[in-house]
């Protein structure tokens, strides 16, 4: 019997690579689910080449796709059907939270690439998990590379995690040169490919202050046990420090197909005949160097607002999603995207994290106070 899975952004990067991913590995999964957003052609021939039980597009669905679920349920009800054991979101921001819940609580293992609604909603996320029998497994390469060091450890033994970071496109930039960046210098990231969304916040380092918040709710970590290093090679993905002083570290090549690969199977391993194999010869030399503290101050900003809790991260990346956006069409400044984030945060009146009701409505206000702050 082979496992279910329902890729939901299946049309995205990361949906992607998992197909390619699961191409390779048809005597253990077969695909169930699809969604899609707006990229109907794709998403078409994805559905041919599968033939998955159920198809959504989010946006745009009209006849000629007979059959296929539509608008944002569709999400939540690929993420549910009785069909599916794994549900592995690739969905970009803060839209992935109710599939993402819906599927914990109805028992579901999410490999989680949507890091965005872990942050914001990290603690009902949790619960729902509790509460259905359902699994958070990490798609992200850092976080996978910890579960992959951490996996038959218990979590007492865990000291301190150092989480890398390639430092994107500015990191050699002066804070005054990085400010003033075009759309098209922010988007040439020089290790990884990926999504217009996560390649920008990766030249901000927001995506890594996301990251940090990410562990602290997947490993119960405090946000200070959560160190980042730059490291532009992107070989090493993570190091676990135990409280005996050892440190663990996995490293590999930097793909994504193996963390999803890993999110499927874990806590076992497979064999995949298409990875690349692992020459350190052809790496040379592996580098780190200290966050600089002047080229990034929105990374400072969301390890502030992990630290704050409550409605503070997810008041972060509301605010961080709404100068992305604003970055990328409608000409805010790189500059400004930390300063929209600090004017929000400010703003901000906090709160518990305690109900969806109570998350949504600081997404709301943050998006609203970074719409006015964008424009001030
Ligand atoms: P992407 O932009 O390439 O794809 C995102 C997909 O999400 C889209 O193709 C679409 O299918 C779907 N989508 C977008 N808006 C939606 C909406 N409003 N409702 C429903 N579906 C919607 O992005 P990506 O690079 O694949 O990133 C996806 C997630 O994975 C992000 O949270 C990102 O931070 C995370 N991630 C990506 C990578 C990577 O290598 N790409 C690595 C680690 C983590
Ligand atoms: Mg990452």
């Amino acid at each position: 019997m082979t496992v279910g899975v329902a890729v939901l952004g299946s049309t995205g990067s990361i949906g992607r690579s998992t197909l390619q991913v699961l191409a390779r590995q048809r005597e253990r999964f077969r695909v169930v689910a699809l969604t899609g957003h707006s990229n109907k052609e794709l998403l078409a021939s994805q559905a041919a080449e599968w033939g998955p039980s159920y198809v959504g597009l989010v946006n745009g669905g009209t006849a000629g796709e007979g059959g296929w679920g539509k608008g944002n349920s569709c999400l939540v009800e690929a993420a549910t059907r009785a069909d599916v054991s794994i549900v592995v979101n690739g969905i970009v921001g803060a839209a992935g939270l109710e599939a993402t819940l819906a599927a914990l609580k109805a028992g579901k293992r999410v490999a989680l690439a949507n890091k965005e609604t872990l942050v914001m909603a990290g603690a009902l996320v949790t619960r729902a998990a509790q509460e259905g029998g359902g699994e958070i497994v990490p798609v992200d390469s850092e976080h996978s590379a910890v579960l992959q060091c951490l996996t038959g450890r218990r979590p007492t033994e865990l000291a301190r995690l150092i989480l890398t970071a390639s430092g994107g496109p500015f990191r050699t930039w002066s804070p005054e040169r990085a400010a003033a960046a075009t759309v098209a210098e922010a988007l040439q990231h020089p290790t990884w490919k990926m999504g217009r969304k996560i390649t920008v916040d990766s030249a901000t380092l927001v995506n890594k202050a996301l990251e940090v918040i990410e562990a602290h709710f997947l490993f119960g970590v405090a946000i200070d046990q959560v160190e980042v290093v730059i490291h532009p090679q992107s070989v090493v993905h993570a190091f676990c420090e135990f409280v005996d002083g050892s440190v663990l570290a996995q490293v590999g090549f930097p793909t994504m197909e193996l963390p999803i690969l890993y999110a499927l199977t874990h806590p076992e391993r497979v064999a995949d005949a298409g990875a690349r194999r692992f020459d350190p010869v052809e790496i040379g030399s592996l580098t780190f160097e200290p966050v600089p503290p002047n080229v990034f101050p929105a990374y400072a900003l969301g390890r502030a607002a992990g630290k704050a809790g409550g409605t503070a991260p997810a008041a972060f990346n509301a605010a961080n999603e709404v100068a992305v956006e604003l970055f990328l069409g409608s000409g805010l400044t790189f500059g400004r995207i930390a300063e929209v984030i600090e004017r929000v945060l400010a703003a901000h009146p906090g709160g518990a994290a305690d109900s969806l009701e109570a998350v949504l409505a600081a997404d709301a206000a943050a998006r609203r106070l970074a719409r006015e702050a964008a424009c001030a």
